[in-house]
């Protein structure tokens, strides 16, 4: 009786779960960009950000102790998502020698963290994807420049888009074209490590679709308070009319930000265009898209802290991010610098 017993749950259990199974995997293949898109949560990024721009990371000076804390939370974070990553020996980490840092006394080594989705179709078609990990360290009283925002904020957001592509590539909803998550260093210093990334490029520049860089948008501007569903876009039309037109369209269809051009404008006195690492790459003629939130009160300031962000709004311009990637990604031709 026992045995019989036992032998008809174990039956029950089995064919349970095959069923389940069934489910599951249907469930899955009916996923879209939009359910992935929205795997990208305020919760995420809170949790991620508090931790990265910590007093802990030391205000993640270009080659200081703190900032190599800080580059390996990134690198444990893909190790940890099985994210790849593109350099050969399974190394996430381009170096870079401390003479390279030449406006700065006393440079250190310091790196570019760096992971990889390889295209399911047009792998040798690369999409960068960029935000600056390094920060301005400590001053004399010990007191530590965070960077929540300046980019802790645009590097928690490359994690989470990571995290959603990694997912959908697990799923077979893999982009069809590649995608390097590139954590730059030295930029607070003088755009180093976008610098050198592209004068040592791990994938040829000509192969290189895009850029799109995130720079500050997890706060919101004094000018922006009555109406802070917004973000500032820089360069976006400068090189590809296609690459604008695509960026607009995603918006409209997905996310209904506020998109605001007012620092494109080319005599606008911030020189915002030239200000980040995506000029690197504008400057090798690859159209880049600059994400930024504009200037506020704790703008390089030890003020500028984890407490502070809009949570609810960085989720949305990081999902603008993901979705924007995702066309650029997927669609049929390969944006082009169509105003060259
Ligand atoms: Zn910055």
């Amino acid at each position: 009786m026992k045995y019989l017993l036992l032998t008809t749950l174990a039956v029950l259990t089995v064919s349970c779960n095959s069923a389940q199974t069934t489910t599951k995997s249907a469930e899955i293949k009916n996923l879209t960009r939009i359910d992935y898109a929205n795997t990208i949560t305020s919760e995420d990024l809170s949790k991620h950000l508090y931790i990265f721009a910590s007093d802990d990371m030391e205000g993640r000076m270009t080659g200081a102790e703190g900032q190599k804390k800080a580059a390996a939370y990134l690198k444990d974070f893909y190790i940890a998502e099985g994210i790849k990553a593109p350099l050969e020996d399974g190394d996430y980490y381009q170096e870079i020698p401390a003479d390279y840092f030449k406006r700065m006394r006393k440079a250190k080594d310091s790196e570019n963290v760096v992971a990889f989705i390889k295209g399911s179709e047009k792998p040798d078609e690369i999409i960068v994807l960029s935000a600056h990990y390094d920060h301005v360290g400590m001053d004399d009283d010990g007191n530590v420049y965070n960077g929540a925002d300046d980019d802790g904020s645009g590097t928690v957001g490359m994690l989470e888009i990571a995290q959603a592509f990694q997912m959908a590539a697990k799923n077979g909803h893999g982009p069809k074209r590649s995608i390097l998550f590139l954590h730059v260093t030295g930029e607070e210093i003088g755009l180093y490590g976008s610098k050198f990334y592209t004068e040592n490029p791990i994938f040829p520049l000509e192969n290189t679709v895009c850029n799109l860089n995130t720079d500050m948008i997890g706060r919101i501007s004094p000018e922006k308070v009555e109406n802070p569903n917004y973000i500032y876009l820089i360069g976006s039309d400068r090189l590809s009319q296609e690459l604008h037109d695509v960026s607009e369209a995603v918006n409209k269809e997905y996310i209904n930000l506020e998109i605001d051009y007012t620092f494109n404008d080319k005599n606008d006195p911030n020189r915002f265009y030239y200000r980040s690492d995506h000029y690197n790459f504008a400057k090798n003629n690859i159209p880049i898209i600059f994400y930024f939130n504009g200037v506020h009160e704790d703008y390089h300031k030890i003020t500028d802290t984890a407490d502070k962000i809009d949570y609810d709004l960085l989720a949305k311009r990081v999902q603008l991010i993901f979705q924007t990637t995702w066309e650029i990604a997927n669609r049929e031709g390969r944006i082009t610098a169509d105003k060259l």
